[in-house]
């Protein structure tokens, strides 16, 4: 474990921001961890990073920096039709479900190739193609910086909701999560509701689809549709998708008859955020060195030397424009430092 000083971040977070690390350092050993707590001459503020995929990094970042390299899946549990598995929260969240997959593990199979590790997993309950992470999340291990102590968290216990948990509001920046534990199923549930899946799999000519061609179907969807960071700057997603009440959106329906929905229980509904920044017109918009992106309104993008308050300002015209016309408050799904 080696200390560095005034370290670029620009490496560490998928929009490409160049700002300084005041105290930097690469933690592979979980054991150290009580050491870097105790230690008085390290900051106190502590942050986490873990592949930078759901940040945006408005200005430099004081105190200690760790980027969590913990490694290591191991099973701890079996019956009859569960595996449970115990996972290093540094792991790279698409080699776990590569690995699943070559177990015959299922449950996070719709989940294939969201960047990032799996400590943050947690953080949002991480979602897409119908499946949330917390159907799969047995218990969640994290340290508290200020009691110096671990605590393990039951399912229950991190209050997940959508893209939400409890680590995103009291634990947020109180805690490093170490480990997760997840239990995964050995007869496979398959979940191919969303359309787009289906859609994918008739193309691939499957009819009687394996957790394998679940993945494969979603990586495809995935890689025609998103924007690679490694070519171009963006972390996904930047704003959650609204859930309105039936209400406003029944009032709403009537100026605009072709607004999808998709109901949460009997009184609200989700709509889909990008298709309002579309109806905004501000698809493919661009402003300076950032932009929205051209095939997915939902997700900003860093054309290349964009600074965080560039695209903290984009963003925050994105959600004037929609308050505008729709009078919905959008909220910013990545994390803002
Ligand atoms: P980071 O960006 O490093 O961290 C995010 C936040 O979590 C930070 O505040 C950080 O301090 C905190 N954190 C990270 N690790 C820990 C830890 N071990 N302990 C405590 N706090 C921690 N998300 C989805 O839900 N569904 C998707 O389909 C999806 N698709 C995406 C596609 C693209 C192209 C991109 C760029 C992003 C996408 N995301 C998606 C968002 C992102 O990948 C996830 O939120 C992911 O879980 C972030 O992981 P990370 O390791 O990169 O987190
Ligand atoms: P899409 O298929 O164009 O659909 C647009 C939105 O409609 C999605 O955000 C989704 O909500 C909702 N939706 C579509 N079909 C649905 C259904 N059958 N049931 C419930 N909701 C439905 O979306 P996309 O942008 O290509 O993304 C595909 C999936 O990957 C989505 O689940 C999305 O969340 C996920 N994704 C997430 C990020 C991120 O950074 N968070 C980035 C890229 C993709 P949900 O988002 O609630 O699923």
């Amino acid at each position: 474990m080696q200390l560095q000083e005034n370290i670029s971040l620009q490496p560490y977070n998928t929009f490409g921001i160049d700002v300084t690390a005041e105290y930097f350092l690469q933690l592979t050993d979980k054991n150290l961890i009580p050491g870097i707590a105790a230690d008085n001459l390290l900051p106190e503020e502590k942050h986490i990073i873990g592949g930078g995929s759901n940040i945006l990094l408005t200005q430099d970042v004081e105190g200690l920096t760790i980027h969590n390299c913990l490694k290591g899946i191991e099973q701890i549990k079996e019956d009859d039709a569960h595996v449970w598995l115990q996972v290093a929260s540094g792991e790279v969240w698409h080699e776990l479900v590569m690995y699943a997959i070559s177990h015959n593990l299922a449950g996070i199979e719709n989940l294939a190739l969201i960047p990032g590790t799996v400590g943050a997993a947690p953080m949002q309950n991480i979602g897409a193609y119908g499946v949330e992470v917390k159907e799969v999340i047995d218990s969640v291990t994290a340290w508290h910086w200020n009691e110096q102590e671990y605590t393990t968290y039951n399912n229950q216990q991190c209050r997940f909701g959508y893209r939400d948990s409890i680590f995103k509001h009291e634990l947020k920046n109180k805690v490093f999560i170490t480990e997760v534990v997840f239990r995964l199923n050995k007869q496979p549930k398959l979940n191919t509701s969303y359309g787009a899946i289906g859609q994918e799999l008739e193309k691939m000519g499957v009819t009687n689809p394996t957790i394998k061609n679940i993945a494969d179907a979603v990586i495809a969807i995935r890689s025609s549709k998103l924007p690679d960071p490694k070519k171009i700057g963006n972390a996904g997603s930047f704003f959650k998708n609204p859930t309105i009440g039936k209400e406003q959106f029944e009032k709403l329906q009537k100026d605009y008859p072709e607004l999808p929905s998709y109901p949460v229980d009997s009184n609200t509904v989700k709509v889909p955020a990008g298709w309002l920044i579309e109806q905004c017109g501000l698809k493919g918009h661009k402003a300076g060195n950032t932009g929205v992106h051209e095939k997915q309104a939902l997700v900003i993008v860093n054309f290349g030397g964009a600074t965080g308050e560039e695209i903290w300002e984009l963003s925050e015209d994105v959600l004037q424009a929609v308050y505008d016309k729709f009078g919905i408050t959008l909220e910013r799904e990545v994390q803002v430092w």
